[in-house]
């Protein structure tokens, strides 16, 4: 009993979008075989855990959103421990381990683990084991895997200590030896399996080591092919005995219904408020034919609803998955017959799953279109534990061999390099491996929740009070060699199509009155408000950087503040600033009127730039907002340390965002007559004070 107690570690996990919860449960079923037990809770469960009195070891997987926040479902636990009151003792009994997870194209690189990580260590916990950063970026499973692979031996270190601490020296003997035995055992089973499969075929078995002779492999590719591929590899990988990982236990069943009904409304699929279904009022193409990027303005009409907004916050929209895409997977799937029909969906009954239950984006009766419409991703790129239990649905013996070569861990960089780098999706998978027919419920298990997109508003309810106005680009991809097909983006690409009708090019002003009829409705909900909105006090001047879509929000700041101007004649106005830049200045200048602002004052200086324009002048024009931010150095400067002005930034893209903060940092430390580091800090003390905002996203 004793035993068995000493074999527990608390493992939590916050999970925004589903990953960090995915690499909890994979913990979790990979303790068993290291003899221990995961006691598994989401960290929002603060009920089922108690950190305040915790004696084993806490493993926390814990991803990022937004710019650097931790997951909402931290937000509570984060605020908890955040109490500025806490002892710095506070935790000092605990010993932890933590798996952070990020994406490296966002700044702030997995802050909510870091976050975390940093007031944990200041109340006096211990690590037992290094702290993991793992970056979606390049990869999750590069730092995961290894993470999980050393987490066992850590841990048994961990519990050890922990008995000798309550002085339970000989337990600790029995416990530290069986655990060793069964992972000494487990290891040299999976070793001895490794070679033993090298001498056999054992092409149909589904054991956590698979092998496969070397010589009857990949019939997909022919044998004269020397690249690899996403069907085809070469030596060494064809030529590996692999480790594979374990086959996900399957939890979800299906029945279908031969009854009618009603789907479920839209706003059951989200949990984070109500929903508004709302008219497209207008549609306009902000970008010239021949230009690289479609960036399309949507107007709503609001007016009818209670949905509020300030110019600066983002709301969200349920979109769904492309109609063809859905009916091409119902194809595949042999269920084109019964898109219509209703499907109940269950935990099937005596699943090993631990904890099992229906996932809460699918609902328990829907029809079957609604299910791949509306709730999965189907666009998600696979996981190797999805590729893995794909391996069991192929009838053909070498897209078997290829698919478990992809899930191995001697084909991690050809799962990067095809799977990961390429955007692979189901679909392409079921094109190239045609002999691989899941059943829906796999599906259902594996492929994660659609989410709403996040778009920034761009306008103000003051300028058009009943609308709300927002920007985007049409995001495309290209055919490639994994995918034959290009694609655009599931809501840009959605969007795009629903308001054709609507669609008119600019005239380089968004405020064409005339108004086209729509009856096309899209739903929303607001997003939870964030700190990028104008200075309090009217007085204070700022600053705006936002090349491309990133001037977005603000035509919204911008459109509010002549409103003010105009109704506040005796208020006191600071300077504004934008800075902004897109590649032709006669292909994609969006919003001309902006001239319009500078004319009437609203707007004090207007700084622009094309990057892609050929300039004859003698000087080369500056081509990036960054350049001519250094431009202005001094007026920059005195902005923000005299006049303890704000500092805006929005755009598509991480690069852009650092591009930006290094001209800060030089300006600053320029002006100051002070080194980087300095200046740096001093951009820290902005950014803290709330003075230096980002809205960025990729
Ligand atoms: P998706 O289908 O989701 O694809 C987008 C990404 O998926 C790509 O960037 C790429 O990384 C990957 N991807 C998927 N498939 C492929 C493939 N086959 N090849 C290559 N890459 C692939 N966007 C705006 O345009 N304007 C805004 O004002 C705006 N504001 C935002 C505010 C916030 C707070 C946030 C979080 C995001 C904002 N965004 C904004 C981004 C927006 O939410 C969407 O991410 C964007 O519009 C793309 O959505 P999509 O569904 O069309 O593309």
């Amino acid at each position: 009993m004793c035993c068995e107690l000493k074999r527990r570690f608390l493992l939590l996990y916050a999970t925004q979008k589903g990953q960090a919860k995915a690499i909890a449960e994979e913990i979790w079923q990979q303790a068993g075989a290291h003899g221990l037990e995961a006691d598994m809770h989401c960290i929002s469960e603060m009920d089922k855990y108690n950190l305040e009195t915790e004696k084993d070891p806490v493993v926390i997987v814990i991803s990022t959103t937004g710019t650097g926040d931790p997951p909402d479902t931290a937000r509570k636990f984060v605020k908890k421990i955040q109490d500025k009151t806490l002892p710095p003792d506070h935790f000092a009994h605990l010993q932890y381990g933590l798996l952070g997870l990020g994406d490296s194209e966002y700044m702030f690189f997995c802050n909510g683990g870091r976050t975390v990580d940093r007031r944990l260590q200041e109340l006096g916990a211990q690590h037992f084991y290094d702290t993991g950063l793992a970056d979606d970026c390049v990869g999750l499973e590069l730092v995961v895997d290894p993470w999980i692979d050393g987490l066992w031996v850590a841990l048994k270190e961990a519990l050890q200590l922990q008995k000798e601490k309550e002085g339970m020296n000989s337990a600790v003997d029995a416990v530290s030896s069986s655990i060793s035995t069964a992972h000494a055992v487990h290891e040299l089973k999976l070793s001895s399996e490794v070679q033993n499969l090298k001498l056999e075929d054992e092409g149909t078995r589904a054991s956590d080591t698979l092998s496969r002779k070397l010589d009857d492999i990949n019939p997909v590719a022919p044998a004269r092919d020397t690249e690899p591929s996403l069907v085809h590899s070469v030596p060494p990988v064809s030529q590996s005995a692999l480790n594979i990982p374990a086959l996900p236990p399957e939890y979800i069943e299906v029945e279908f219904q031969d009854t009618q009904g009603e789907n479920p409304h839209l706003s059951s699929l989200i949990s984070e408020g109500t929903t508004f279904e709302v008219p497209v009022t207008k549609a306009v193409q902000l970008t010239r034919e021949d230009a690289i990027k479609t960036a399309l303005l949507l107007e709503l009409d609001i007016a009818d609803t209670a949905f509020e907004y300030q110019p600066g916050d983002a709301f969200s929209i349920i979109c769904p998955n492309n109609v063809s895409e859905v009916e091409e997977l119902l194809h595949i799937l042999g269920l084109s017959e019964k898109g219509d029909d209703f499907v109940c969906v269950k935990v099937k009954q005596g699943t090993k799953k631990k904890g099992a239950s229906r996932p809460q984006h699918i609902p328990e009766r829907s029809t079957l279109k609604f299910i791949l419409t509306w709730c999965l991703e189907i666009r998600a790129i696979p996981k190797k534990a999805f590729l893995r239990a794909l391996v069991e649905c192929t009838s053909d013996t070498g897209e078997k061999r290829r698919l478990q070569e992809l899930c191995s861990r001697q084909g991690a960089s050809d799962y990067t390099h095809f799977i990961r780098d390429s955007n692979v999706c189901l679909l392409d998978l079921l094109h190239a491996f045609p002999s691989c027919k899941p059943s829906l419920s796999l599906l259902i298990e594996h492929l994660p929740k659609l989410q709403a997109r996040s778009y920034s508003v761009s306008s103000s309810n003051l300028y058009q009070p009943g609308r709300l106005h927002f920007v985007f680009n049409v995001v495309e991809f290209p055919a490639s060699p994994s995918r034959p097909v290009s694609r655009k983006g599931v809501c840009t690409g959605w969007l795009s199509e629903l308001v054709a009708p609507l669609l008119h090019p600019s005239k380089n002003s968004v405020d064409t009155k005339g108004e086209s009829s729509s009856t096309e409705k899209i739903s929303i909900f607001v997003r939870p408000s964030n700190a990028f909105h104008l200075p309090a006090d009217p007085s204070v001047p700022f600053i705006m950087v936002g090349p491309g879509t990133g001037i977005s929000p603000f035509i919204g700041f911008l459109q509010h503040r002549q409103k003010l101007r105009e109704q506040h004649t005796d208020w006191e106005f600071g300077e504004t600033w934008l800075f902004f830049g897109c590649r032709h200045q006669d292909r994609d200048y969006l919003f001309k009127q902006l001239q319009c602002f500078l004319e009437n004052g609203t707007l004090t200086h207007l700084k622009v730039c094309f990057s892609r324009d050929s300039s004859t002048a003698e000087v080369a024009p500056p081509k990036y907002v960054q350049d001519i931010l250094r431009l202005c150095a001094k007026e920059v400067a005195r902005v923000l340390l005299k006049e303890r002005g704000y500092f805006y930034v929005c755009g598509d893209k991480k690069h852009m965002a650092d591009d930006v903060s290094d001209a800060v940092v030089d300006i600053l430390s320029r002006e100051m007559e002070t080194d980087k580091l300095e200046a740096m800090k001093i951009l820290a003390m902005l950014r803290e004070a709330k003075r230096y905002l980002l809205d960025v996203w990729s």
